[in-house]
């Protein structure tokens, strides 16, 4: 599944249930996580069908990526709340993990044509959710819910309505990539603020 998706899935739950703009920042942040492991395609394409969706999309793993950035926010925000920031964060990871049991039957490589699996390959068809136990992959396919042109057109159906949404979000002036620009243009105009301030001179 691709990162336009994953995002959006987590803005719409957020916004569905009411998250503050922190609260959305966790959301996204562990709906787009898991695909950390795409940092394979440095080693090559075969590398990375090898190791994409494996070990950061099993359940081991994300329940290490859950407690991780649970502990890492709490540390950073003094927060006290656990439970309230597992929760965003466990929604995240969960909805990642589901929207990749939807998988095409070949990887966005074969369809620009970077590279030519044979047709067999099951690299990119769901997710290693067993791991370290298994490296069988586990989708909606896989298990038999759907059959794989289903799953192909629901794909790109998930695709479309991510987008729909976003420009649905951006139309009631709700920019859905704001709540990350935002904070990071408050703090380098603080910054200059401060400088400007420090130096006792203004340029305004
Ligand atoms: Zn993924």
């Amino acid at each position: 599944m691709d990162p336009v998706t994953h995002y959006m899935a987590g803005y719409f739950l957020g916004r569905r249930k009411g998250a503050s703009k922190e609260q959305l920042m966790l959301l996204t942040l562990a709906s787009t996580l898991p695909d950390l492991d795409a940092v394979f395609i440095l080693g090559g394409v075969d590398a990375f069908s090898s190791f994409h969706r494996g070990f950061t999309h099993s359940i081991i793993g994300s329940l290490i990526i859950i407690v991780a950035l649970t502990a890492l926010y709490m540390y950073l925000t003094k927060g006290k709340s656990w439970t309230r920031v597992g929760y965003w964060v466990s929604l995240g990871v969960g909805s990642h993990l589901v929207l990749d049991m939807f998988t095409l039957d070949r990887s966005f490589f074969q369809i620009l044509r970077f590279h030519d699996l044979p047709p067999t390959m099951d690299h990119y068809k769901g997710v290693s959710l067993l791991w370290p136990l298994s490296d069988a992959k586990f989708s909606l396919v896989s298990m038999n819910f759907i059959g794989q042109v289903m799953a192909n057109v629901l794909v790109v159906v998930l695709f479309i309505l991510a987008v729909a949404y976003a420009i649905r979000r951006i139309r009631q002036n709700d920019r859905p990539w704001e709540i990350w620009t935002d904070p990071i243009k408050n703090y380098i105009r603080k910054k200059r603020e401060g400088e400007g301030g420090g130096n006792g001179e203004d340029d305004e």
